[in-house]
């Protein structure tokens, strides 16, 4: 079958990916020169199983009333005069209740173990280098209610196969000893020893590569402009995918079947077709440090609870990535955004890295008001969605990647996770 895959972030690279290996004959649309240039070039690296935890949980309204307005909050909603952001706002509170937060970890859990796999498989496979490190992942603490509080959702993990166990402030820091100078701010932590971090940029970057290799068409500099289609209601379909190329070229392909991995410009892009996705920008900061002192930075991946931020090493380099502010698509960098970044890392780890040369970035994360993503089939039925997976892109990209070839396969993915459509 020839597909078209519009996209080529994680999502739309690791739906090419298993979509060849499946037999298909692929093209990808990619409106930037390169693949991974967007939400996936500077995030935060985790393949964080263990914080499958949508920010949609019962504490959240009262965190998110607390910070509005709040310019260096973690969480920012700036109220716009825009339809798709209030009614996001709306269904965020709706998954805020104690069901609807459990039901959302089991899906966001089973999706990432099963992509956690598979990208062990990939690795093994490709060989790709993206400065991987299978050290674990620690959320760490510095208040005592949050530590209290997170029991219960590190026991919910464990008792669904994922191990992340509530250690004491000593072992923090036995386990990761560049934490000594906060040593008396934190009051506790949990570890997931099989989580991992690795560089999703270079990652996706370099399977691009190989699926250019297998035989994969990467049509880049080259915008979609909009679907055509014939037919109503179920007989309805895509017949092809309107394109723009980087010399004001306009184009039609054609195709058998078309996944949308576009992260948040999939919801204006498929609303002319009366495809309504639930997914909102939720804009993220990242710093890159240059590290100067390796054992003074750490090795194992952290999650700083109280500020929502999380560090991941990547080789010399030290990531610092988190905030969310919900405003629009714009990616302009907010200095005071960018600042509190610097500020926590340097007072974390203050001989780690040279603080002069920060590498800000900013991001999209193409958030649904859950964090599930819509994988499956749309109700145009040549029409696939890959997109929506928020603060697990990374985390769950090779697993979505490999469940949508299956899905537009006509078979049956091997996880059990709500198949949008199935
Ligand atoms: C600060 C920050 C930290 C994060 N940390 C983590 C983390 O530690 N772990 C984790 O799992 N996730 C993390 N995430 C989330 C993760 O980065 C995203 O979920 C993921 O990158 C989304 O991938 P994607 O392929 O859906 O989107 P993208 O990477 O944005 O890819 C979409 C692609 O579609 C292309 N496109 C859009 N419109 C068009 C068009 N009209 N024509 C052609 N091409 C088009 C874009 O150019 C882009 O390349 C973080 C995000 C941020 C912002």
């Amino acid at each position: 079958m020839k597909v078209i895959v519009l996209g080529s972030g994680i999502l739309g690279t690791a739906s090419a990916w298993f979509l060849n290996k499946s037999g298909h004959d692929v093209t990808v649309i990619e409106r930037q020169p390169g693949a991974a240039q967007e939400t996936t070039f500077a995030n935060g690296c985790q393949i964080s199983v263990s914080h499958s935890e949508p920010w949609s949980n019962p504490s959240a309204p009262m965190k998110v009333l607390k910070w509005l307005g709040q310019e260096d909050a973690p969480l920012l909603y700036r109220f716009r005069p825009e339809w798709l952001q209030w009614e996001w706002g709306v269904r965020f509170l709706r998954e805020c209740t104690a069901a609807r937060t459990a039901y959302n970890i089991r899906q966001c859990l089973a999706m990432a173990d099963f992509s956690l796999k598979t990208v062990q498989a990939v690795r093994a496979e490709t060989g790709i280098e993206y400065d991987c490190l299978t050290r674990g992942i620690m959320h760490f603490f510095t208040d005592r209610q949050d530590f209290e509080a997170s029991s219960k959702g590190a026991q919910l993990m464990t008792s669904l196969g994922c191990p992340r166990h509530m250690i004491s402030a000593d072992e923090v820091i036995r386990l990761e000893p560049s934490l000594a100078p906060i040593k008396d701010k934190i009051v506790g932590g949990d570890y997931t020893p099989t989580d991992e971090t690795g560089d999703a940029h270079n990652f996706t970057v370099g399977l691009a590569q190989k699926a250019a290799e297998a035989g994969v068409e990467f049509r880049y500099s080259t915008t979609a402009t909009r679907l055509l289609t014939e037919g109503a209601g179920s007989a309805a379909k895509i017949t092809g995918v309107e394109v723009i190329d980087a010399t004001g070229k306009y184009q039609v392909l054609q195709a058998d079947a078309f996944v949308v991995s576009m992260g948040s410009f999939a919801a204006p892009f498929l609303k002319p077709l009366g495809i309504k996705l639930m997914i909102y920008p939720a804009k993220g900061y990242s710093a890159t440090f240059p590290v100067l002192k390796p054992d003074a930075a750490p090795y194992v991946s952290l999650i700083d609870v109280a500020k929502k931020l999380v560090f991941a090493r990547l080789g010399d380099r030290l990531r610092v990535g988190g905030t969310a502010e919900m405003n629009g698509y714009g990616r302009e960098l907010n200095m005071v955004r960018c600042e509190q970044l610097k500020i926590r890392a340097r007072e974390m780890f203050p001989d780690a890295c040279d603080w002069d040369q920060p590498n800000y970035w900013s991001g999209l994360r193409p958030m649904t008001p859950s964090n599930i993503p819509y994988i499956g089939r749309s109700k145009i039925g040549n029409l696939f969605l890959n997109v929506g997976h928020g603060t697990l892109g990374w985390t769950m990209g090779c697993g979505s990647g490999r469940a949508i070839a299956d899905i537009v396969s006509g078979q049956r993915p091997e996880v059990n996770f709500a198949f949008t459509g199935l």
